[in-house]
């Protein structure tokens, strides 16, 4: 390797240095914080559960059930909507949960961050008569809930293959 080779290799190892250094020093904390008002904005709940029960009651029963459901059509993990709905009219919370989670285990989670204006809730057929769309977002975090809260055993855990995951997380520090 020639003079001119090396000192170009060291001096890139030097920047990069630099640069992971300058990286590493912790910023203060300036100005520009939120206002406690700000926080509770924007970290408050995008779809805030019912106050009661017969308040999802009265929003499920708005539901059409209807044939080849455009919200299921629309949402990107398919849950049966129409019939999880059903099942809350029913009061069968428990069946509602299990519909939900056998399709999409991170349902629970879903129910409050999804962006259902665009996806189920933005094609119900309410939509086209200028309704309010049924608050399904609501409706499965009703069920979901219901079903974390008091654990309710809705699936059988497989025997172990044997195998692991690993699960890495990168955390930038500003
Ligand atoms: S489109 Fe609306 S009314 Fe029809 S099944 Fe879905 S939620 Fe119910």
């Amino acid at each position: 390797m020639d003079n001119a080779r090396a000192g170009f290799i060291i001096f890139r190892w030097f920047s990069f240095y630099i640069i992971h250094c300058s990286l590493s020093i912790k910023m203060p904390i300036l100005n520009n914080r939120l206002t406690a008002e700000q926080y509770e904005q924007n970290f408050s709940d995008i779809h805030p559960p019912f106050d009661s029960r017969e308040a999802a009651l009265v929003e499920a029963n708005r539901c059409l059930f209807c044939y080849d459901a455009p919200c299921t059509k629309s949402c990107p993990t398919s849950i049966n909507i129409p019939k999880f709905i059903k099942q809350i009219t029913t009061d069968n919370v428990k069946g509602s949960a299990y519909t939900i989670l056998d399709a999409n285990i991170m349902g629970g989670g879903c129910s409050k961050v999804c962006p259902v204006e665009k996806l189920c809730e933005g094609s119900c057929v309410f939509n086209l008569l200028e309704e309010p769309p049924i608050p399904i977002a609501k409706l499965q975090r009703y069920s979901t809930e219901k079903a974390i809260t008091h654990k309710w055993p809705l699936f059988q855990r497989k025997p172990s293959t044997g195998r692991r995951v690993a699960v890495v997380v990168l955390v930038r520090r500003d």
